[in-house]
């Protein structure tokens, strides 16, 4: 092999200390292009948190004992600026990035984030497809934003929605916003065309099961897909209980019980939820097993903090500081090589290991609403 060009030596060294790098042989080159790690996954997806705030306080991601009044949030001046974090996706997309989800936090909060989605819908693919771009939202400004955001050219939005009853979900957003809100921001993005919605339900044992047949029952027939995701111990806040945790299994057999379905195929590689239709032909809806059913073996997900690390993995504890290199006044073949060696390090795998001490040990893992859902 022959030796890196001058450029993209800078680039290899940097990274070094651009968080916690493995040493790259020195012989090694910056790759060009479609990249995989050494699981042989391929880099396809880049969810991008744009704000490490919330109006929410779900228990299972920011407790509000935690993320009180004295919690320490991002300052403006380390959040990446719009033309940052375009510059850094269309690296991204020349390394085989085709979806790109924006989040958070909520990410309606962050002020003008329709220029932001105009800024990235105009990005191509090498053979000049369009990206698919999608974002995924508590619904609580939805209805007013709905709108904005297609017009600046997104395509669909996911909705996170815990429950249909009142008093169920304001326990759980735990700032006592009311259901009939997110519900009317749902068919608001329904009649701009933000369509086909998704619908995520995180479901936790012994604190929304009961609504997992009334939330199915809600959406059926509607077109939107609602997804059933378990609980899990993201971040080192949440108290995360394995009892908590209800298994897709059960989900599936709870809905089954007063209407037939039917497994379906995966459509893509990497998919997350497994997906089933009514057999009645009233639509579909996913479960998301990652406890249960660890889907490491065709994660294809790059995280992007806000801040601009990246995060190999959504229970990592440590991430890439590609902010240093972008602001470091370094070329974009640069910052794409390292993007590229970054991935081709990757063996992340922590769900599949879960179980064994080598997931449970180590270091605090950095928190949901920082790294992006
Ligand atoms: N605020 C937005 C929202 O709630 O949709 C976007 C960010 S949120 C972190 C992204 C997704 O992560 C949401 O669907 C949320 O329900 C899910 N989530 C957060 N904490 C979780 C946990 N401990 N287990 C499973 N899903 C979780
Ligand atoms: Fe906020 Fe979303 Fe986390 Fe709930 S899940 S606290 S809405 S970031
Ligand atoms: Fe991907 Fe990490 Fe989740 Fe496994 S645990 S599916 S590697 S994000």
């Amino acid at each position: 092999m022959s030796d890196p060009t001058p450029s993209r030596r800078i680039a290899i060294a940097d990274l070094r200390y651009a968080g916690q790098m493995p040493p790259i042989p020195a012989h090694q080159s910056a790759p060009t292009g479609h990249v995989a790690d050494r699981l042989n996954r391929p880099l396809h997806d880049l969810r991008i948190s744009v704000t490490d705030r919330c109006n929410f306080r779900c228990s299972y991601c920011m407790p509000r004992e935690v993320f009180d009044k004295d919690y320490a949030f991002l300052p403006q001046s380390s959040l990446l600026s719009f033309e940052e974090i375009t510059r850094l996706a269309r690296l991204f997309v020349a390394h085989g990035v085709r979806k790109i989800r924006l989040t958070g936090g909520e990410p309606l909060l962050r002020k003008n984030i329709e220029v932001l989605i105009g800024m990235l819908a105009e990005l191509r693919t090498p053979d000049g497809q369009l990206l698919d771009i999608t974002l995924t939202t508590n619904g609580s400004l939805l209805a007013k934003k709905a709108q904005a955001l297609k017009d600046a050219g997104l395509r669909r939005v996911t909705v996170s929605l815990d429950g249909l009853d009142d008093a169920v979900f304001r326990r759980m957003n735990d700032v006592d916003f009311p259901v009939a809100d997110v519900l009317h921001g749902i068919e608001v993005a329904q009649s701009v065309g933000l369509a086909p919605l998704k619908i995520n339900m995180v479901v936790k044992r012994g604190t929304n099961e009961h609504e997992i047949v009334p939330m199915a029952r809600h959406f059926r027939g509607t077109g939107s897909v609602l997804r059933f995701i378990e609980y899990m111990d993201v971040g080192a806040t949440n108290g995360w209980r394995m009892d908590e945790v209800l298994p897709s299994a059960q989900v599936i057999e709870r809905i089954a019980a007063h209407h037939a379905l039917q497994p379906l195929e995966a459509t893509q590689p990497g998919e997350t939820a497994q997906r089933w239709r009514y057999a009645d032909g009233q639509g579909e809806i996913g479960v998301i097993s990652s406890v249960t059913q660890a889907f490491c073996g065709s994660c294809n997900r790059a995280r992007l903090s806000t801040e601009g690390k990246l995060f190999l993995c959504l229970f990592a504890s440590q991430g890439h500081d590609l902010r240093a290199l972008l602001r470091g006044a370094y070329s974009d073949e640069q910052i794409a090589g390292a993007i590229g060696l970054i991935w081709q390090q990757r063996s992340d795998q922590y769900s599949q290991l879960r179980a064994s001490a080598s997931a449970a040990a180590g270091e605090r893992r950095v928190e949901m609403s920082y790294i992006g859902g």
